[in-house]
């Protein structure tokens, strides 16, 4: 991993301002956030830095502006919610550059918090244009970036300001990139993959990346439909992507020469409707599926012969669930692997590290969401890590 800076290579910055980027995407229900989980996350480097005597500033994105002044997206309204978390109130600040902000910055105290208004709202933001990070920048003494679930985009509060000023990585950012690291970029092998989800076209990447480094790519979800397919198997009104079945193909292939085992399920769990605990669910191998039926889940044999396989491994990085874990009793593979994957980690022989929208709910869903070694909740970003690139909000940090 390329070195970066963290908040530990800081010193004397008492009444020193931090321009500190972070993650107040929230999601709203009636005026106020429904889930702070982002807030919490980057909770630690705020208060550190505050108890340091650095007056903070914090930049956010806060949905899509496309670079105007939108009422209904100022960071205002996360405002509470973000003062709510800290347990500190929080000058809010209705500019990003200029006699405004220089004005407030002159009022903040050390240890006082200010919140600019959405990066968003200028067109130089998403631009990375260079002018306009250096208006930001002219008000701070240093830059903290504490917005991995950002990091793959190259915009100005997330990679310019990076050149403007000392950059930093906040305390989430780097036990994100701690864990990433550990996991894909320097893990200790054996190394089990798991891919699995809705479709082969979104993971393409992933898969190709993987098939290079890891020893094990179990494949799940509705991916292995395809797979299955292009292994000659019939797999009736199942969700795959027929299209793919030469691209699946090739995949095998490059994993073969690379001595990756690809691990596809023998037993399924199939049925006609596709709904909770439907009459004609029944568990079978995967030559037996008939045509007026699908896949919605591996079988029990299958994710027996995965635990045995885990049981071998040091690490396991994990994107997408292995059945339609939202409906049951799909969601039982999904279930039975989090939880030999989280007794592996709590005895200590497996470092897991697990991100992805629905394989964090399916996590929270089997109830190991604490016992895993890390979740990503970073989305877009944690999926661009695991094809392999590089990140430019990281990189600008090395
Ligand atoms: P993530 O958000 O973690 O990256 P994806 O979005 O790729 O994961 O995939 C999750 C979705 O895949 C879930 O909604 C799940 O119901 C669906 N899925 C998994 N297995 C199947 C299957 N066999 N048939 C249909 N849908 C499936
Ligand atoms: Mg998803």
């Amino acid at each position: 991993m390329a070195g970066f800076k963290t908040l530990d290579d800081l010193s004397d910055i008492a009444g020193k301002v931090a321009l500190v980027r972070v993650d107040l995407n929230l999601p709203m229900k009636d005026g106020s956030a429904s889930d702070v989980t982002r807030v919490e996350a980057v909770r630690p480097t705020i208060l550190e830095l505050c108890e340091r005597g650095a007056k903070v500033v914090l930049l956010a994105h806060f949905g899509r502006p496309k670079g105007q002044r939108h009422s209904t997206l100022s960071t205002s309204f996360v405002q509470g919610d973000v003062e709510r978390v800290l347990d500190k109130e929080i000058m809010f600040i209705p500019e990003v550059s200029g006699p405004v902000v220089e004005q407030a910055i002159g009022i903040l105290r050390p240890g006082d918090i200010g919140l600019m208004d959405n990066v968003r709202f200028w067109p130089g933001e998403e631009a990375n244009d260079a002018e306009f990070a250096a208006g930001i920048a002219a008000h701070g003494d240093f830059y903290v970036n504490d917005a991995f679930s950002a990091a793959h985009r190259a915009h100005a509060t997330t990679e310019g300001l990076a050149h403007q000023l000392p950059a930093y990585a906040g305390r989430a950012m780097e036990k994100e990139l701690k864990a990433l690291d550990s996991a894909l970029g320097n893990p200790e092998p054996p190394v089990a993959a798991v891919v699995g989800g809705a479709k082969v076209s979104t993971k393409l990447a992933v898969l190709e990346n993987l098939v290079g480094k890891v020893q094990h790519l179990i494949i799940g979800g509705g991916m292995a439909n395809t797979f299955l397919a292009a292994r000659g198997v019939d797999v009736g009104k199942s969700l795959c992507e027929h299209d793919l079945t030469e691209t699946a193909n090739s995949i095998m292939d490059k994993a073969d020469h690379a001595g990756c085992t690809v691990h596809l399920p023998y037993d399924v769990v199939v049925a006609k409707e596709f709904e909770a605990n439907p009459p004609s669910l029944r568990t079978c191998n995967v030559h037996e599926v008939a045509e007026d039926e699908m896949i919605l889940d591996i079988g029990p044999m299958a994710v027996e012969a995965l635990a045995d396989v885990l049981k071998t491994c040091r690490t396991l990085v994990w994107n997408g669930p292995l059945g339609a874990f939202e409906t049951e009793p799909f969601d039982a593979a999904t279930a039975a692997f989090a939880h030999t994957a989280a007794a592996l980690t709590q005895e200590g022989s497996l470092i897991s590290v697990a991100g992805g929208g629905d394989t964090v709910a399916a996590l929270a869903h089997a109830g190991v969401a604490q016992d895993v070694t890390y979740i990503s909740t970073a989305g877009g970003a944690f999926l661009e890590w695991m094809e392999g690139k590089e990140l430019p909000g990281v990189a600008a940090l090395a």
